[in-house]
């Protein structure tokens, strides 16, 4: 690691500080973080300057001399997230660091089949709410996408998003935009919404349901990305019905077929008797249970997430889902997992998009 790099590790912690406690003294940020003092005022000094940070004095303290406190502004800072969770539906947003949503609109995406159509419309998107933007300077773009970013490669690769497979798509943004981008599955977004809210947990699963069916796992406090990006891919795990056939990847008795936004809407056909649909629905639980206690029983998380547009109905589900949980994880659930249904998982893939183009961002480049 070279001089740059401790420094930018160090600038992040002193901001990390500032951004959880809205705002405290030089001494108090040494403290916390273990730098000098003089380490801490030199960094906070140099983030004055870029506007990143601002003094002010404390005033409620009459006697002796005023300590003065350092307030990240972190409201000025924002970034892109887009987002592919609703079938056929683009979503466009963004939100200042402060997780707080500046701009929003979506569009049907339906019938598009060329990808150059697909970055004509968020560039078109972006320049027209860039317009809007007062005093906020936006420092990158997050695309959640249902499917695999592959490093290696730069494509997007197992989308059930067909116009994003093989495509560069982070570096046709970055090329349209002039911003970085990061391309990321939607259900490792949510898991790193985890980390956001609640950094006390160490261990955690998030099970996403979509146009795809995806998993994000937080594991001793990473997010699990194996060695090309593709680890706890669980969409074609052949848990599924066994007769049914993926239209993605050509085997029979893929659990996304039965357990994704498409495979969970079957249950609502209106020609199914109310007869059919109890067991279908009595099906599907179970198979949500059986994949929920293989995670469990791989990741021994402290938290398990449910969420995605496919699960809006999991209170339905939830009593034999737990039943078969108890019965196949009945380690986990004897030490009282915490089992979780998001009810707004857009918001999850959101703060998962801010915090990693907040971990990347450099506050000190212009
Ligand atoms: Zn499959």
């Amino acid at each position: 690691m070279d001089v740059t790099d401790i420094k930018a590790q160090n600038i992040k912690r002193v901001l990390e500080v500032l951004r959880i406690s809205g705002g405290t003294t030089k001494n108090e940020i040494a403290a916390i973080t273990g730098l000098s003092f003089s380490t801490v005022s030199n960094l906070c000094n140099e983030l004055k300057e870029q506007g990143v940070l601002v003094e002010e004095k404390i005033s409620s303290i009459s006697v002796g001399r005023i300590p003065s406190i350092q307030i990240f502004k972190c409201s000025r800072y924002a970034s892109v997230c887009i987002d592919f969770q609703q079938e056929g539906i683009l979503n466009f947003s963004i939100l200042n660091f402060a997780n707080k949503r500046l701009y929003q609109t979506f569009f049907d995406i339906s019938g598009m089949q060329e990808i150059s159509l697909l970055t004509d419309l968020i560039e078109t998107t972006y320049r027209d709410a860039l317009c809007q933007m007062v005093d906020i300077r936006i420092v990158g773009v997050g695309v959640s996408i249902p499917g695999i970013y592959d490093e290696s490669t730069g494509l997007t690769i197992n989308s059930t998003v067909s116009v994003l497979n093989h495509t560069p798509l982070k570096e046709l943004l970055e090329h349209r935009l002039k911003l970085p981008c990061y391309v990321e599955n939607e259900s490792n977004l949510c898991a790193l919404s985890i980390c956001q809210e609640r950094p006390e947990i160490r261990n955690a699963v998030y099970l996403h349901s979509s146009s795809g069916l995806g998993v994000g796992v937080i594991c001793e406090g990473h997010l699990l990305k194996g060695k090309n990006g593709y680890a706890a891919e669980v969409a074609h795990m052949p848990i599924g019905t066994p007769d049914v056939e993926c239209p993605f990847c050509g085997n029979s008795g893929c659990i996304e077929s039965d357990l994704s936004q498409r495979g969970m809407e079957t249950l609502r056909f209106p020609t199914h008797s109310d007869e059919v649909r109890a067991r279908l629905m009595e099906d599907r639980a179970e198979k949500l249970g059986a994949l929920l206690s293989i995670l469990v029983n791989l990741f021994d998380p402290d938290v398990v997430y449910i969420g995605g547009r496919g699960f809006a109905e999991y209170g339905r589900l939830e009593s034999t889902v737990l039943r078969v949980l108890r019965r196949r994880s009945p380690l986990g659930m004897g030490k009282e997992l915490e089992i979780l249904h998001d009810m707004d998982s857009l918001r999850a893939i959101e703060k998962g998009v801010t915090q990693v183009i907040y971990d990347k961002w450099n506050p000190l480049q212009k």
